[in-house]
Formats: C-alpha cells, structure tokens, sequence
C-alpha cells in the first residue's frame, strides 16, 4: 500500500542504478537525500529540478557512501551550489575519495568526486522539510551508513539497510573486513524498535508494510547466517545486474573474462566450490535468464528492466 507522505516530502522513485531521491520543500529552498548513478546525474538533475518547482536546493544529504547514492552529488551541486552532508564514518574516505573505500574500483563502478561541507553523527537530529529527523547508525550493508527516522511523522528513510524485500549486499562480511551480517540483524532489531508508519526506501517504492518488511529482511539475515554461498550468489547476481544495467548490454561470448577483470568478482566468486569465471558467467546468465531479468539476443545480453 502506498503511504499518505506529508505535502513538503516528494518521493523521486528511481530504478536499481540510481537510489530514490527525495525532496523536502522548504520555503523558497529544499533539501535532497541521496543523488542516484553518476551515469544518470542529468537524468537526476531534471528530475529534482521538476520537483524543485522554481526552487533552489541548498543541501543534499546522503544516507551512505555507495556510487547509486552519492553519484549526482557533483552535478547537482555544480547546477545549484547546494551543500553536501555526509554521514560522518565516510567523510575522510569521500575527503580523500578513496575508490576503494568507495567501493567504486572494486565493483566495477563510477562516481565522480565532490566535497562535502558537514557530516551527521549517529543520534544527531536535523531538519528537513520541517520536519525533525535523527540520523541513527544502520551497519550492516555499508557499515557507516545512517537511516533518518522522523518520530513525530512516524516515517523511515532506510536507505539500503530496509527494502520493502531485503536489503543491500553484505559487502563488509563477504570481504570478511567487519561482522556485516550480525551488525545487519541488530540494525534491523533496532530499526523494528522504531515508531514507522511508512518506509522510503533507497530503492523502491515507499510502503507501509514495516513489519512484514522486517520478518522478511530477518528471515534473510537468518539465511545468509545458514548458507554463507547464498549471500555471495546475490551479490555477485546484484552486482551484474547493476552493470548490465550501467551498460546497457554486454556480449555473452567472454562474459568470464570480462567479469574476471573486475576486482569484486574474481577475488569473492572463486570462494565457491568448483567456482570458475567461466562456470560464474555461465551460472548467472542461465539463473537471471530463468529469473527472467535477462535475456540474450543475437549473442548479446540485455536488462529486461529499464535503468
Ligand atoms: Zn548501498
């Protein structure tokens, strides 16, 4: 069910390559969380404009550090001279814009480099559309990530820590760096603690199903915890798709050695029993075929969703 969301808060729902983008009306100026996919920043830039309605943006703040949060950052704040806010774990990383930390070198990804001018630490409240919200920690999926929880409107912006059904790729506990799921299952324990009418999440359309949202995100956690391979199949599925989705289409023929070159891939898949890059192209282009997400024509494979 769609939620009534107050009249100065615009959802921009976007696809998986650019996080949804939400606006907050605030007089002659507005705010904006999170920024989508550099490739799509002018797509973004019309989109917020419309939504701007003659406005000005003066801030854009971002839930976490991943490229299809963060990627019209630069262009918008070029196009409006807008401030950037940044949770605080990820300023010296986006300081220094360290790619690796970034995770734009490693998955293959692209951003484009911008400053930001004040970082939110876990437990601060700020305002946006009027409205009094507090960032809190949500580690799990990017382990300096916030959610912005407003409790007198009972909303949730989630970022990747809650989708309507699961959650962003475990990247900390499949790279072995942090206990990314066991931070994961307490994030989403406390986020379930929360008074939540209605979730905006980074992908997705908002909902109000907060409670059957979580059994599923916990039920997740419980099977990742079970079958540590299964976590890693659906990053590396969720990784492709967000680059076939980025390109457009790739050939099928050398799909292995294309994604061999691709640090993410060749260091995580070959974890997996019998895992070749020969045997991970050829695995998920007949499970994402069958899951009709893709499909190959004329040696070419192709989204079967729009970007
Ligand atoms: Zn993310």
């Amino acid at each position: 069910m769609k939620p009534r969301l107050p009249q100065a808060l615009r959802v921009i729902e976007r696809g998986w390559l650019s996080a949804n983008n939400v606006v907050f009306l605030e007089g002659a100026s507005a705010s904006l969380v999170d920024s989508g996919y550099v490739s799509q920043a002018q797509q973004t830039l019309r989109l917020v404009r419309e939504a701007l309605d003659g406005r000005t943006l003066s801030r854009i703040v971002n839930t976490h550090s991943h490229s299809d949060h963060v990627g019209g950052n630069a262009t918008l704040a070029r196009a409006y001279g807008c401030t950037i806010t940044i949770p605080a774990g990820i300023a010296a990383a986006v300081a220094a814009w360290d790619e690796d930390f970034l995770l734009l070198a490693p998955a293959g990804q692209s951003g484009e480099r911008f400053q930001h001018q004040a970082v939110l630490h876990p437990g601060d409240d700020f305002e946006l559309g009027g409205m009094v919200w507090r960032a809190l920690a949500a580690p799990g999926h990017d382990m300096e990530a916030l959610v912005f929880h407003c409790a007198e409107q009972r909303l949730l912006i989630s970022g990747d820590a809650l989708w309507r059904d699961g959650f962003g790729i475990q990247f900390a506990e499949i790279a072995g760096t942090a206990p990314g799921l066991a931070a994961t299952k307490a994030t989403l324990e406390a986020i379930g603690r929360l008074a939540v009418d209605a979730v905006i999440p980074g992908h997705g359309e908002p909902f109000v199903e907060f409670d059957e949202a979580m059994e599923r995100a916990l039920a997740r956690v419980a099977a990742f915890a079970e079958d540590p391979s299964r976590m890693v199949r659906n990053a590396m599925k969720v990784l492709f798709i967000f680059k076939l989705l980025e390109v457009g289409r790739l050939p099928a023929a050398g799909l292995g050695d294309y994604l061999a070159a691709i640090p993410y891939f060749s260091e995580v898949f070959p974890r997996l029993e019998h895992a070749t890059p020969a045997a991970l192209a050829e695995w998920l282009l007949e499970d994402l075929g069958r899951a009709g997400v893709i499909r190959v024509r004329d040696g070419e494979i192709l989204p079967t969703q729009t970007a």
